[in-house]
């Protein structure tokens, strides 16, 4: 990309499509189309095509769809198959059509079998059944997977696939039932602080593992990846940190500055056992993570503090 060139992050208000923006503002890009604002409905052909036809993006971050954690997987699978399998196939479509120079496509380590060996490599994807709590979505990721390599395959389109590792940061989810576990935790240890409650409930046994990415070293290594790899072959965008649920969850208490109990709720579903992904490839190539992960929790608390706390107590004061 050249700082002049015309960039579209599809689904950029999303957590990563979010992040996708600021990254590229910062490194110098100037001309970033489809403003969240006025970005068109990516379910409607129509709209994606009158937007493609109007900017004439010449690099495409496809990072649209909506998403959640694992009650939201369980809760709303149809809504969460239906709306990435849709706004993928169009964008991917319109990129061929308008014959964008790159398009960039954000999988997800859920499509990974439930049981790959660890850590994940590429060569394990298709090879085993996924995990039945996010099996729609996961689904519907590897559909546009493989979407992007089916264009590649029969018109030789640019368009590469990264899995990014669970992704965290400002502009998330933090609703206490449907958000991720970093968000979904912070927002109830905030809570819980606040009304100076003895103990909180986490969901699940706390033992599986997840490997976490900060929102905005995930933007950084896109960035890279969309300038310096360029194959069939989707690449993992991981090297960050890998923790138990147990450990996450005291990470999080401890930056937001709760001391109370945590107890571990064995009623709610534990998800993938292990999530790990093997990044080697990409670290070859040269990217590393800068951010500790307690830094990326302090300053996603912090923006959790700025921006979705005001947002409430005004919403509660308007009601009143
Ligand atoms: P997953 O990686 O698709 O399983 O996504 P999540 O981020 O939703 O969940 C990761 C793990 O954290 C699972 O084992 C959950 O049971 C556990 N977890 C613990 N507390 C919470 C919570 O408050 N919200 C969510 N979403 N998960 C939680």
């Amino acid at each position: 990309m050249e700082p002049t060139s015309r960039i579209y992050v599809a689904g950029g208000e999303t957590l990563v499509g979010a992040a996708l923006r600021e990254q590229l503002r910062a490194a110098g890009y100037t001309r970033l189309g489809g403003e969240p604002s006025d970005e068109p409905n990516l379910t409607c052909p129509r709209r994606v095509e009158e937007f493609f036809a109007a900017e004439r993006p010449e690099y495409v971050f496809l990072a649209s769809g909506i998403s959640g954690g694992i009650r939201a997987n369980q809760e709303y699978p149809a809504t969460l198959m239906r709306d990435n399998l849709i706004s993928a196939t169009f964008v991917i479509h319109a990129a061929h059509r308008y014959g964008v120079a790159k398009l960039l496509y954000l999988a997800s380590s859920c499509s990974y079998p439930r049981l790959a060996p660890q850590p994940m490599r590429v060569e394990a994807l298709m090879t085993g059944p996924l995990e039945p709590t996010n099996e729609a979505y996961a689904m519907a990721k590897l559909a546009g997977l493989k979407l992007c390599q089916a264009y590649r395959q029969q018109y030789g389109s640019p368009f590469v696939t990264a899995i990014p590792a669970n992704a965290f940061g400002p502009h998330d989810d933090f609703s206490a039932e449907d958000s991720h576990v970093i968000p979904g935790l912070i927002r109830k240890f905030h809570e819980a602080r606040c009304r100076g409650q003895a103990e909180v409930r986490v969901w699940g046994s706390g033992r599986p593992r997840r490997e976490f990415i900060y929102a905005r070293d995930l933007a950084d290594a896109c960035l890279f990846v969309m300038n310096n790899y360029d194959d069939a072959e989707p690449i993992n965008l991981g090297g960050g940190t890998d923790l138990s649920i147990v450990e996450t969850a005291h990470a999080i208490a401890d930056v937001v500055g709760y001391r109370g109990r945590l107890s571990f709720d064995a009623t709610r579903p534990d998800g993938m056992p292990l999530k790990g992904l093997d990044s080697e490839p990409l670290k070859e190539l040269g990217w590393r993570p800068s951010t500790t992960f307690r830094a990326a929790l302090a300053e996603t608390y912090d923006w959790f503090l700025r921006h979705i706390v005001p947002q409430e107590n005004r919403d509660v004061r308007e009601a009143v």
